[in-house]
C-alpha cells in the first residue's frame, strides 16, 4: 500500500484559521492587535522570501507586522540597539531577526538580547530550558510544527523508537526534546554527523525524523517497513526544492511521508503565529 501523504499545507492552513478566528477573539475583548516585528539584515534571497512569507501569513490571519530592514553591513551595536527598542516597544509581542545573519554578526548575542517573552521563534536559552523542562512558553516553530502533524494525523508516539538526523539548536536538538516529553513518550535516538553506521539505526525507527541540510540523505533502505517518515529539510536543487528524503523511494516502504514541498515547511510558519498570539495574549 502506498504511504499516506501527510499534507502540511492543509494542516498549516486549519491552524493559521484557529489562529485568526482566535485573534479576532483578542482583538473583540481586549483591543491588542499581536503584533510581530521582523528584523532582516542584508539582502540574502531565500530570507526575503521567507519574511515575506511570514509577513503575509501575519496579515492574512489578522495580525499586524512590522519589518525593519537593516542593511548587510549594520554593525553589532546598531542591530542590538534595535532589538532593545523592540523589547521596550509594548505594543509589539514578537521579535524575528532572520537568520542566517551576515557573517560580521554575533547571532547568538543578537538572539540572546531578545526578551524571552517575545522570542516568538523560541530559540532564546530561557524558552530552550522551559520546553526541556515540559513547560514552555513557546515552542519552536519547525520541531512544533511537526508534532502538530503526528497528532493531526494520529500518529502514535508513546513507546515507539523516534530516530531524529541532526543536532542542531533549531530543529534536531528542540525536535528530539519535545518527542520525549512525557505525554508524547517516544523512545528517542539523536543521530548526527559522526554517527556511526547511521543506515541500521534509522532502519529501527518506527518515526524516522530527517533534518540534516543534505538532498534525498535518507534512502529507500534506510526506512523501515511501515515507518512514519517527516522530512526536514528543504535543499534547493537545479532551482527545485529537494527534502532530505529521497521520497520516491522512501513512499514506497513507509506507512505515511511529508512531502517537499508542501511538507514541513507551511507548518513553521503557522506555528510562528500561534507563538506570536500567545505572547500577544500572555502581554
Ligand atoms: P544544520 O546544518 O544546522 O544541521 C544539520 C545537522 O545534520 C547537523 O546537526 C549535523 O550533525 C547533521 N548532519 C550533517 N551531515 C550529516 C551526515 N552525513 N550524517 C548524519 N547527520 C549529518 O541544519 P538545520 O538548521 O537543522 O536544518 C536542517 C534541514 O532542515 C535543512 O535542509 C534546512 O533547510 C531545513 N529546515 C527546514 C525548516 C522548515 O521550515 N521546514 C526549518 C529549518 C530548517
Amino acid at each position: 500500500m502506498p504511504a499516506q501523504i501527510i499534507d502540511g499545507i492543509a494542516i498549516a492552513e486549519s491552524v493559521r484559521n484557529q489562529v485568526a478566528a482566535e485573534t479576532q477573539s483578542l482583538i473583540a475583548e481586549t483591543g491588542i492587535v499581536p503584533h510581530l516585528a521582523a528584523v532582516l539584515v542584508g539582502n540574502d534571497p531565500a530570507s526575503e522570501v521567507y519574511v515575506r512569507n511570514k509577513e503575509r501569513a501575519c496579515l492574512k490571519a489578522g495580525l499586524k507586522s512590522t519589518l525593519h530592514r537593516l542593511d548587510a553591513a549594520t554593525p553589532q551595536a546598531e542591530l542590538l540597539a534595535l532589538v532593545d527598542a523592540l523589547n521596550r516597544d509594548t505594543t509589539i509581542h514578537g521579535i524575528l531577526v532572520q537568520l542566517p545573519l551576515p557573517k560580521h554578526l554575533d547571532s547568538t548575542q543578537i538572539l540572546d538580547a531578545i526578551v524571552p517573552t517575545k522570542d516568538v521563534d523560541a530559540f532564546h536559552p530561557e524558552n530552550t530550558g522551559l520546553m526541556l523542562q515540559g513547560r514552555p512558553r513557546f515552542l519552536p516553530c519547525t520541531p512544533a510544527g511537526v508534532m502538530k502533524m503526528l497528532h493531526v494525523s494520529n500518529i502514535a508516539t508513546a513507546g515507539r523508537h523516534a530516530v531524529v538526523i541532526g543536532r542542531s539548536d533549531i530543529v534536531g536538538k528542540p525536535m528530539a526534546a519535545l518527542l520525549v516529553q512525557k505525554g508524547v513518550d517516544a523512545t528517542v535516538t539523536i543521530c548526527h554527523s559522526r554517527t556511526a553506521d547511521i543506515g541500521s539505526i534509522c532502519r529501527t525507527a518506527d518515526i524516522l525524523i530527517a533534518a540534516v541540510g543534505i538532498p534525498e540523505f535518507v534512502k529507500g533502505h534506510m526506512v523501515k517497513p511501515g515507518a512514519v517518515v517527516i522530512d526536514v529539510g528543504i535543499n534547493r536543487v537545479n532551482e527545485r526544492l529537494v527534502g532530505d528524503v529521497d521520497y520516491a523511494a522512501a513512499s514506497a516502504v513507509a506507512s505515511a511521508i511529508t512531502p517537499v514541498p508542501g511538507g514541513v515547511g507551511p507548518m513553521t510558519i503557522a506555528m510562528l503565529l500561534q507563538n506570536t498570539l500567545t505572547s500577544a495574549r500572555l502581554s
